[in-house]
């Protein structure tokens, strides 16, 4: 893989939070929080994170970040207790489990690791505005 030029956390946040709501939504744009239910256009949503981005290791796994309504996730710290169930819901009780391990799990994201997710989600979001047309 070639490198062509760094990328800052922030701008990365950008790609990824961008890949994530349209991942999460349907073909007319729409997203269902994953906390509480409600249904919001994807530009409208936020990427929340159900173990808190703080956490390098879980920071850019596709299971812990889903789209979410701004009230839970700006104003309800998450809203995690209906994020839990929510996930539950969308990957199974194993894999959110996992998921409450693997914040612990030691994880170096210099400027080489984050350049390299930033290659790997501007592929995956430009693949993805082709597939879906919202
Ligand atoms: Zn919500």
């Amino acid at each position: 893989m070639k490198i062509t030029k760094n990328t800052s956390k922030k701008r990365l946040d950008t790609i990824f939070s961008e890949f994530i709501r349209r991942r999460d939504a349907d073909d007319k744009g729409f997203i269902r929080c994953i906390s509480c239910g409600k249904v919001v256009h994807w530009k409208e949503s936020d990427c929340g994170h159900y173990i808190n981005r703080k956490h390098n290791s879980t920071r850019y796994d596709e299971q812990n970040c889903n789209a979410q309504c701004r009230s839970c996730n700006r104003f309800d710290e998450g809203n995690i207790q209906g994020y839990r169930k929510g996930l539950i819901k969308k990957i199974g009780e194993e894999a959110t489990n996992l998921l409450e391990f693997k914040k612990y799990n030691a994880c170096k994201l210099g400027q080489f690791e984050i350049n390299i997710l930033a290659d790997e989600y501007r592929a995956k979001l430009k693949a993805i505005k082709q597939d879906k047309k919202i």
